[in-house]
């Protein structure tokens, strides 16, 4: 990853400003109108979506449902294809393996997705990839983007949707207080972006998983399983000893709170969907990302 994309993206959060973005729109506009009729990939969500889960995947850009605070543009129709596949097979069906149903997906995971093809850029240097707004819906970023790299894919979307997802299993569930009395003082709110020389190492030592860790005890928790399910035990223990005793006993702590919060409240063993993750990220080869 070059340099410049990793200063803007060292930062992944949900806030919001103002900005500009830089691609042309798709001759093939994807911007939503009334007449729009039901095509291929409308009946492939219908079939993969809508009918198992009941979750509304919108690829054309709505006006009333994008954030009006920032330039964006739609997604194309073919990104948007493989990033439903990929979303599906990384992010989703993963779930339905260790809970062994589509009940929980469909209980719990909100009920509207929304593809833009641009990030929503800020004035400070940082990029929103994704957002979750009450439980309800989730808007993915940055889909023109896309790269099937598995590294490239966990950084720019799938960590992000582990996180949003988190942050609705603890509004459904909350999860135990001593959680945030663990880097009680530490937390730095707004800074978070400028804090700890903006490097995820610095933060680790620190007692915080990444730099956006050290915003909120609600954010730390979220980024704790995120970053957990999207990377290997190899990177997960070469972190810990890069924190350091300090850095890494409270990171300790506060992952042991988020492992047996997703296993008493829902049932769920995060080392098996770590590993049921990256046995699928092991296969993106095999999924045709190009037909319906
Ligand atoms: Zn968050």
């Amino acid at each position: 990853m070059n340099r410049y994309l990793k200063y803007f993206t060292i930062i992944l959060a949900a806030v919001s400003f103002a900005s500009c973005a830089e691609r042309p729109l798709d001759t093939n506009s994807q911007i939503i109108d009334s007449q729009s009729r039901k095509n291929e990939f409308d009946r492939w969500i219908e079939k993969n979506y809508v009918d198992p889960y009941n979750i509304e995947f919108k690829y054309r850009m709505e006006r009333n449902e994008s954030d009006l605070n920032y330039w964006l543009v739609p997604a194309e129709y073919d990104k948007s294809i493989q990033m439903a596949k990929l979303m599906l097979f990384l992010c989703i069906e993963p779930y339905d393996d260790v809970t062994g149903s589509k009940e929980f997906i469909r209980s719990y995971y909100p009920k509207m997705i929304h593809l833009i093809g641009s990030a929503a850029y800020n004035n400070n240097n940082t990029m929103v990839l994704g957002t979750a707004e009450g439980g309800l819906k989730i808007t993915m970023y940055y889909v023109n983007s896309i790269q099937l790299d598995p590294e490239y894919l966990n950084y720019y979307y799938f960590k992000t949707m582990h996180h949003e997802f988190t942050h609705i299993l603890n509004q459904t569930k909350p999860y135990s207080t001593d959680f945030d009395m663990i880097s009680g003082p530490d937390y730095v709110a707004d800074s978070w972006s400028d804090a700890w020389d903006r490097q995820d190492g610095v933060a680790q030592k620190n007692g915080f998983i990444s730099t956006y860790a050290s915003k909120e005890a609600g954010e730390d928790f979220a980024e704790l399983l995120s970053i957990y399910v999207t990377h290997t035990e190899e990177y997960w223990n070469n972190m810990l000893n890069n924190a350091g005793e300090s850095g890494a006993s409270k990171i300790n702590a506060k992952f042991d709170i988020v492992y047996n919060y997703m296993l008493n409240s829902w049932n769920i063993d995060l080392d098996e969907l770590r590993d049921n993750i990256h046995d699928r990220q092991g296969r993106i080869g095999e999924l045709d990302l190009e037909n319906l």
